[in-house]
């Protein structure tokens, strides 16, 4: 009996590499291409592994079920994901701009600089909260104003943390037909989900918590409108924005430890951000959990008790920008050993990113350091933190 025939009783979807799947006959292949027309997610018969393949739908099913959504399509990357998402919207004709919050991720920021506004040339418009009270009133007269064909924004957002009332958001936008995009990476569907508050399209940069293991780089655009699905496959497939089986498989097997590795991580960096807050060097904490955020209240009518996430921003007293910035260096140097400077997050070890290299002086603070903070034994976690604020 051929194998094929007879069926490997295994639990798992295996790894189709596959790059084009056998089509038997020219009747079988007719039919399978007729039918691709439809654009199914699972079709009935595999074509060609760039359009859609076995184990990345069963990767795409996990999501489905975490987000709550009617589909997933997976990408190959966080940022593939965002062009997916946006591009869904692009139709040549429709002059109505797009409206983009301020406090994006930066590669965001310039994929719409680069390619948007510069290549493509979109109307893209940006929304500006009050910086200190990150006040969403004057949202609605904006979105009056320029009937955006989308919002995009993030739950909360990097470096600073802030917790948008994405509600509000989604409520705002609906009345003046304009549909919502949100990046809900570092919120996770753990601590959020957009789509059952009515967002149209949720994407993640799946190299982060959803993998959860700095292993991986992926994305995913999530939704339940089938029209936007159709939009998004056809999309992916011509981009070729498609994950690999490899990495599906991998994300498969990751992602069942998803809910109990991100709780720990929310419950690792509570306490944490309570013992840098309360340490006589550091000067700011920036932690949506914490009293002092400005978004504290926000995170906690859209979080619940379900946990404020697992990035933490912090920065250090200093008389002057050098003694912050030595400060910031000596604290890096001494948790080196532990904890790495790496530009990712939601791995399973702590890692930190020191932020001016990174986003130049932007931000208010010199010398702010950003924490992604692992689900490792806290204890441990603890003592390599102090031992990096044992310094003069
Ligand atoms: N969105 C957010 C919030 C991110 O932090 C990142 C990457 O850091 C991306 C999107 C892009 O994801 P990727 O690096 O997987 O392309």
């Amino acid at each position: 009996m051929k194998i094929k025939e007879k069926g490997i009783n295994s639990s798992r979807m295996p790894v189709y590499r596959d790059a084009g799947f056998e089509l038997y006959d020219a009747s079988t292949a007719a039919e399978a291409f007729s039918d691709e027309s439809r654009h199914e997610r699972d079709p009935g018969f595999y074509i060609y592994s760039r359009y859609r393949n076995p184990t990345v739908v069963a990767a795409e099913n996990a999501i489905m079920e975490l987000e709550e959504a009617s589909w997933a399509l997976l990408t190959q990357s966080g940022m593939a994901a965002v062009d997916v998402a946006v591009s869904v919207f692009q139709n040549g004709s429709s002059g109505r701009p797009w409206l983009f919050f301020n406090e994006i991720y930066g590669g965001t920021i310039s994929f719409i600089d680069n390619v948007l506004k510069k290549r493509r040339g979109v109307d893209v418009r940006n929304f500006f909260p009050d910086d200190e009270k990150y006040d969403l009133s004057m949202f609605e007269n904006l979105v009056a104003e320029v009937r955006p064909e989308f919002v995009y924004l993030e739950v909360v957002s990097n470096p600073m943390l802030i917790v948008t009332d994405a509600g509000r958001v989604i409520e705002t936008a609906g009345k003046y037909g304009s549909k919502v995009i949100i990046d809900n990476t570092f919120a996770t569907p753990q601590l959020w989900k957009p789509l059952e508050h009515g967002a149209d399209l949720v994407i993640h940069s799946v190299t982060k918590y959803l993998s959860g293991h700095g292993n991986i780089t992926g994305g995913v655009i999530c939704g339940n409108d089938p029209e936007l699905l159709k939009a998004a496959l056809e999309y992916r497939k011509y981009t070729g924005h498609m994950m690999s089986p490899d990495d599906a498989y991998r994300l498969s097997t990751q992602i069942k430890t998803f809910g109990l590795r991100f709780r720990r991580q929310c419950e690792n960096a509570s306490r944490l951000a309570l013992l840098l807050e309360m340490n006589e060097l550091t000067d700011r904490v920036w932690y949506p959990g914490l009293a002092s955020h400005i978004t504290h209240n926000e995170a906690l009518a859209l979080f619940g008790d379900r946990g404020f996430g697992g990035m933490i921003t912090f920065s250090f007293k200093g008389s002057d920008r050098q003694e912050k910035q030595r400060r910031r260096d000596d604290f890096i140097a001494r948790v080196s050993d532990r904890i790495k400077l790496i530009p990712s997050l939601g791995d399973p070890s702590t890692i930190l990113l020191p932020v001016e290299p990174v986003w130049g002086e932007k931000y208010p603070e010199p010398g702010m350091i950003r924490l992604s903070v692992g689900f490792e034994d806290y204890g441990e976690l603890e003592r390599t933190v102090l031992k990096g604020l044992d310094i003069s």
